[in-house]
């Protein structure tokens, strides 16, 4: 596999390590553990090093059908973000009402925090920085929303050290802008490299006792056996941890759908745009109409990616291809890039690559264990996983070890799963509901007044927003 298409990440690595990094062998015989975990990204990777943390004596065995890291983990926008799929509303019907939708909310934006000390505390070199996030507004409609979602947060007990509104000239003097006229600012968000990070997680586990097989597809899962090609783990738990590759496994075809997205990283800024640029902060960055999210990487690249120009679901939950996005979605980004700083216009585009997230049903993500059969499932963060992945991990070492904690009774722990349709009602579906997002979005854009197609289409497609 040439890892270096997987993304930016991938490919840095790569090229610090002189070439190809070597894969770890595949599971080649039958294998006794008291957890096997399917897939080796953030989720995998957290709930196995939460495990040995906890009972240093754990057999833990992890299988990845490619490389760990090679999922979204490795290839993200490296926003350590405490946004959880799933409105308020959502979390507070859940079960638990406001305060479960508030607890669920702070445990979140402590998971930000955990994903730091994990770093410090395992050694890894992933740049991370705990800067806040900036979601800027460009046009009074945003502003506006940004303004009141401020205010909703005090509703909700959150206060200035949590979220804040800037005005023009604050959000001007941390990043230059163009057409900025204020930004809705969060302090619990940090970026890091999300490739080493997940990297330098995958070390942790094995430094800690547990064991990888990369190259072992899991084609089907059993109550307390995983099964790959060549051989099986035989486990007391088995947790299933490949969103949005869940489709590969045997029964799971429509339990999480692939959404698919792609990013650009930049070369290196010169000191003259530096200097133009004035993100001297590094905090991460997001922007609406379309979606975007930046972020100013420790070794002063940009990278950008967020909503695609393309129908974000395949047929049959394919997943992406791992190559370049193509011309007409390096064209899309490299357009937003200009237009958010437009003095960066010639800068080269160094990688490009493409990725998938998951969706549940309930565009909401979970922590799920039934203790009769030892099946666990995890994930369904739809692009918003990398604080949540921590949050997740730490509860499913949680429901594993018997425990009941804080954790186990937030409201993403144990919910009932639902399906998705199946095809060609799938494909159909996303079509139209992408269409008519996508029709709403450049209306209200144009307008600068809310579109309900927008409202529809969310409403249709199940989504409800988000925490955070
Ligand atoms: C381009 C992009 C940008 C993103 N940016 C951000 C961001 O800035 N902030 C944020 O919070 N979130 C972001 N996300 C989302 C975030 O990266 C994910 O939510 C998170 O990485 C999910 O981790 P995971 O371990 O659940 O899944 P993954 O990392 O996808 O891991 C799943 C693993 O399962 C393996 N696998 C698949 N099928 C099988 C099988 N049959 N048998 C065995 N193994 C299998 C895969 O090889 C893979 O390694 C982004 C996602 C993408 C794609």
């Amino acid at each position: 596999m040439d890892k270096s298409l997987l993304s930016h990440w991938w490919h840095k690595m790569e090229t610090a390590h002189g070439g190809p990094i070597p894969e770890r062998p595949p599971l080649t015989a039958d294998e006794r553990a008291d957890v096997a975990i399917v897939g080796a990204g953030y989720t995998g990777l957290y709930t196995a090093l939460e495990l040995l943390k906890a009972e240093p004596g754990l057999k833990v065995v992890l299988l990845d059908a490619n490389v760990a890291g090679y999922g979204a983990s490795g290839r993200n926008g490296g926003a350590v973000i405490a946004q959880l799929n799933g409105s308020r509303e959502f979390w507070a019907k859940r079960g638990g009402g406001r305060d479960a939708a508030i607890a669920m909310e702070r445990a979140v934006q402590a998971a930000v925090v955990e994903v730091g000390k994990v770093i410090t505390e395992e050694g890894i070199d992933c740049g991370y920085a705990h800067n806040g996030v900036a979601m800027v507004a460009r046009t009074p409609l945003e502003a506006d929303r940004f303004r009141a979602s401020v205010e909703e947060d005090r509703r909700f007990g959150f206060g200035p050290e949590d979220t804040r509104y800037l005005e023009r000239d604050e959000i001007l003097d941390r990043i230059n802008i163009a057409g900025a006229l204020g930004a809705r600012f969060s302090s619990h968000c940090a970026s890091v490299d999300g490739g080493r990070l997940a990297r330098g997680l995958a070390e942790a586990v094995e430094r800690r006792g547990g064991v990888i097989y990369e190259s072992s597809a899991v084609l089907r899962i059993e109550p307390r056996r995983a099964v790959t090609a060549r051989a099986s783990v035989e486990a007391k738990f088995v947790v299933r941890a490949t969103e949005a590759y869940s489709e590969s496994i045997k029964g799971q075809e429509r339990t999480v759908v692939p959404i698919h997205t792609s990013m650009l990283a930049t070369e290196v800024l010169t000191e003259d745009q530096m200097r133009q640029l004035r993100w001297s902060g590094h905090e991460a960055l997001l922007a609406e109409h379309p979606f975007l999210h930046l972020q100013f990487t420790s070794d002063n690249r940009i990278t950008i990616g967020g909503d695609d120009p393309r129908v974000p679901y395949l047929y049959g939950s394919a997943p992406s291809p791992d190559a370049p996005p193509g011309r007409k979605v390096r064209d899309h980004y490299y357009r937003e890039l200009i237009k958010l700083f437009p003095f960066l216009d010639g800068v080269e585009i160094v990688d490009e690559w493409q990725g998938v997230f998951g969706a549940t049903k309930d565009w909401a993500p979970n922590a799920n264990l039934d203790r009769a059969t030892g099946l666990g499932v995890a994930g369904g963060y739809v692009g918003e996983g990398l604080a949540p992945s921590n949050l997740v991990g730490r509860t499913m070492r949680d429901l594993i070890l018997g425990r009941e904690s804080e954790l186990t009774r937030l409201p993403h722990t144990n919910p009932r799963l639902r399906r998705w349709e199946p095809e060609p009602l799938r494909y159909l579906g996303s079509g139209v509901i992408w269409a008519a997002r996508a029709v709403g979005d450049a209306k209200e854009h144009r307008t600068d007044k809310p579109s309900r197609l927008i409202t529809l289409g969310n409403r249709a497609a199940g989504f409800s927003g988000h925490l955070g």
